[in-house]
């Protein structure tokens, strides 16, 4: 049976084509793809460790001129809603971050056209400045290429300009399905094509940066645009092996103009263990318990992640769109040692950390879920003044 022969083809670490891994997909029972996607990560992480990371997700804002229609946290230019945080806000995320034992912010917001390049600069040597080992996890590709578009530099420039004032790494959103079929569909497109978002990641790992990878699936692809959207991050990994990471989630529906179902957790389980067979040049797996729960959470370990990823101190994309499951490192901690792992922390290189941190000194629980702005305040941060605007709304709100 051919289930049979590629299962096989797996076990003895062979490399699955895209017939290969469709067949698994749409015909391999969960179990076995379970067992397959385990057995590729104990052979991986031999030692039963499971990582974690305590790191902020911070939104620095929600103006976006990209409107991607899957998307329910950005707002349009001049919407009264729309925040940009300060400087000030964000550094005092960062003292919240580090009284909780982290040490990175990952970094990310809309596609705003009244931040030149010198306000990113300016921040992140700000930041240098204030916490020299702080990392900076920031700026997904279509944000480096939005900030290359508005500044017309290259890609490769404002890498290279990013980096010398403190970026360390990139995350890998706005990846969702890497084809373009799929990208029109959600009006995604324009903001990176396929190859683009590639090409951003590509350049920066030659440029000395590692960087994450990240799939959004459930909205209008088919299985076999899922497994392209894999085997395009595979090749590019064969070609610079600087992704550390790959991180899978459903869309998540509500508040979106796209609107529709949210897959089922089998759907995650399946396409995560999936995703372990076909992607065997990539170490690290994450299971995206923000998405799925703490309990499917936990059950990823036994389908092919080996990471927890983030402990939970703040989030604004997914929760605008109605995910809002929250664990906080006590939590992450217990699912993993139930699952019967033995949790560590880690950094972005996956380099080990140490033992739970709440383990070694007294932490608070977890901060009070602030939204990255408290409701109600709209106000311009002072030195968002000092920064020229191209958008009439934001002229008009420099002048006031
Ligand atoms: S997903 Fe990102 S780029 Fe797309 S509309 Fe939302 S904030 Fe903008």
């Amino acid at each position: 049976m051919q289930i049979d022969r590629i299962a096989s083809k797996v076990m003895d670490g062979g490399r699955v084509d895209a017939a290969e891994a469709l067949a698994l997909y749409r015909q391999a029972p969960t179990h076995l793809l379970g067992h397959l996607a385990d057995t590729i990560r104990a052979r991986k992480h031999p030692g039963r460790v499971v990582t974690y990371i305590i790191d902020r997700n911070v939104n620095y804002t929600n103006i976006c001129v990209a409107r991607c229609n899957f998307c329910a946290f950005y707002r349009v230019v001049g919407a009264p809603d729309r925040y940009v945080l300060g400087f000030d806000e964000i550094y005092r995320k960062i003292d919240e971050t580090i009284s909780l034992g982290g040490n990175q912010l990952l970094l990310q917001g809309g596609h705003n056209p009244d931040l030149p390049i010198q306000w990113y600069e300016d921040l992140f040597r700000g930041v240098k400045a204030r916490y020299p080992e702080f990392k900076l996890h920031a700026l997904s590709p279509p944000e480096v290429l939005h900030i290359a578009r508005i500044n017309q530099l290259s890609v490769p420039v404002v890498i290279e300009r990013l980096i010398a004032a403190g970026l360390d790494s990139i995350p890998g959103g706005g990846a969702e399905i890497l084809v373009d079929r799929v990208r029109k569909l959600l009006n995604c497109y324009s903001k990176a094509t396929s190859d683009e978002w590639l090409d951003v990641m590509a350049q920066a790992h030659r440029a000395g940066l590692r960087t994450t990878a990240t799939m959004m699936y459930g909205t209008v692809e088919t299985d076999e645009e899922r497994i392209e959207h894999m085997l395009r991050l595979r090749d590019v990994q064969d070609e610079t092996g600087g992704f550390t990471a790959f991180i899978t989630w459903s869309y998540q529906p509500d508040h979106t103009e796209h609107g529709g179902h949210e897959a089922t957790g089998v759907d995650y389980l399946r396409t995560l263990a999936l995703a372990r067979i076909v992607l065997d040049n990539f170490d690290n797996l994450q299971a995206s318990w923000v998405t799925q729960g703490g309990k499917v959470g936990q059950l990823s370990l036994a389908f092919g992640a080996n990471d927890m990823g983030s402990v939970m101190i703040e989030e604004n994309v997914v929760r605008a769109a109605g995910a809002s499951y929250c664990m906080d490192e006590v939590e992450i901690v217990n699912n993993v040692i139930d699952a019967g792992f033995t949790p560590k922390r880690r950094n972005m290189h996956y380099e080990l950390l140490g033992d739970p941190v709440f383990l070694e000194k007294d932490v608070p629980r977890m901060l009070s879920l602030a939204t990255a702005r408290a409701d109600g305040d709209h106000s311009v941060p002072d030195e968002l003044r000092n920064y020229p605007a191209r958008s009439r709304a934001g002229k008009q709100l420099r002048a006031q």
